[in-house]
């Protein structure tokens, strides 16, 4: 998957289009879900223009990796789920189902998530 420039969360970034901001840093823009599949859904980003973990563990520097990962613990404090507990995903690519070209961390809680995959058999 290439990254397009055009993605709905690039134009976030940019500004063109609105969200509902929970946090925003240097290199972090965190906004909840347009959809939401729990009563927590909330989408962090980066700002640099990354498809996934595998583009972003190999190109971006290690300042805007460590803010990723300390604004999604950030995230799941700040919506209050820390203590009943949360769950953190990354879909990529077509096998992840993945449906905006921008990496993003779905930090999602405030029910029973249940499991996190069906059982194949
Ligand atoms: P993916 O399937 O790529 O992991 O998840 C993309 C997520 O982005 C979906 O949960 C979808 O609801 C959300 N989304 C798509 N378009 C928008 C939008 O314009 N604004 C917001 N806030 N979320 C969006």
């Amino acid at each position: 998957m290439t990254y397009d420039p055009n993605n709905i969360f690039a134009r976030i970034l940019r500004g063109e289009i609105p969200c509902k901001k929970v946090m925003e840093n240097d290199h972090v823009l965190a906004f909840h879900d347009i959809n939401p599949g729990a009563p927590v859904h909330v989408l962090v980003i980066p700002k640099g223009a990354y498809v996934s973990m595998a583009d972003f563990t190999a190109n971006a520097s290690v300042t805007e990796q460590a803010a990723l990962m300390k604004a999604i613990g950030d995230v799941a404090r700040q919506m209050g789920v820390s203590d009943t507990g949360y769950r953190v995903i990354s879909n990529a690519g077509e096998d992840g189902n993945q449906e905006v070209p921008h990496l993003h961390f779905h930090v999602v809680g405030g029910r029973k998530l249940g499991r996190m995959l069906p059982r194949a058999d």
